[in-house]
């Protein structure tokens, strides 16, 4: 830093543009700007002790992954380096969303509806009382109320909530992340856990507010694609594909138990 504060090279001591700050990315290549040189060539001349000690570094780090995915083919984007990992994209996960929030609200309501269907027909033998009974029970659940009743919408939000929060947090992945390859990751790697996962969901109608403008400009200013939720809950999409198999069981589960909390949040409403 020079007395003017602007960023000089540590090689040739030439000012560095402003826009030469190190940026997040493979760092492969950009190493010379992370390290504060001007350009590829100056650092290659001015330090090849250290670029050489870098290469090594991530030769390593790419020879342990690669005995890792051996190892564990299941296993494989979990071992990646997390400069090396692959982010999902933004389509796909546009994608998932739509799929798992129509198929989730469409089981819920689904349910809900088979729920209060069932005293209705133990209600005919019951006579007129029981059908009476069953039909304030139908008309009572939260998720089969008109809109203009406020327990509708807070229940279907809510429990929209509880589910994609449940199933990142249990799984790392909805089912319809999981069948488009990608899951939620912490920013170190590792499942997100309760805290993050219900973070980036709470910040999730943020994020799609005005045709989820705040969504694209966030993912748009870095190469991590991540939403508002993700910024705030430290956490990443990456590609799974290689995963499918091995969290196939738990994804189901986690999404089960989703779906059982949801029905559960619109009876309870
Ligand atoms: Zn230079």
């Amino acid at each position: 830093m020079s007395e003017t504060g602007t960023l000089e090279c540590k090689g040739c001591g030439r000012p560095l543009p402003a826009h030469h700050a190190p940026f997040i990315g493979d760092e492969r290549y950009n190493l010379w700007a992370r390290e504060g040189y001007c350009t590829y060539l100056c650092f290659r001349e001015r330090a090849p002790r250290r670029l050489a000690e870098i290469e090594d570094e991530l030769e390593r780090r790419r020879e342990e992954w690669m005995s890792a995915a051996q190892a564990a083919p299941e296993r494989v984007e979990e071992a990646r380096p997390v400069e090396e990992r692959r982010i999902g994209s933004v389509g796909a996960r546009i994608l998932a969303r739509l799929a798992d929030t129509a198929l989730g609200a469409a089981a819920v309501w689904g349910a809900s509806c088979l729920l209060a269907g069932r005293p209705l027909a133990a209600g005919r033998d019951g006579g007129v009382e029981g059908a009476d009974q069953a039909i304030d029970r139908l008309l009572d659940s939260a998720l089969l109320r008109s809109w203009s009743d406020w327990r509708a919408p807070v229940a279907w939000v809510l429990g929209s909530v509880a589910f994609f929060s449940i199933c990142h947090a249990l799984a790392g992945a909805t089912p319809a992340k999981l069948l488009l390859g990608m899951k939620v990751a912490r920013e170190e790697a590792g499942r997100p856990g309760f805290g993050r996962a219900l973070v980036r969901e709470l910040l999730f109608p943020v994020d799609v507010a005005f045709l989820g403008l705040i969504a694209f400009a966030c993912m748009a200013a870095g190469d991590e694609k991540q939403r508002l939720g993700d910024f705030a809950a430290r956490t990443v999409v990456v590609r799974a594909a290689g995963e499918r198999r091995a969290l196939a069981g738990r994804v189901f589960g986690a999404a089960a138990l989703g779906l059982i909390v949801w029905l559960g949040v619109g009876l309870a409403l």
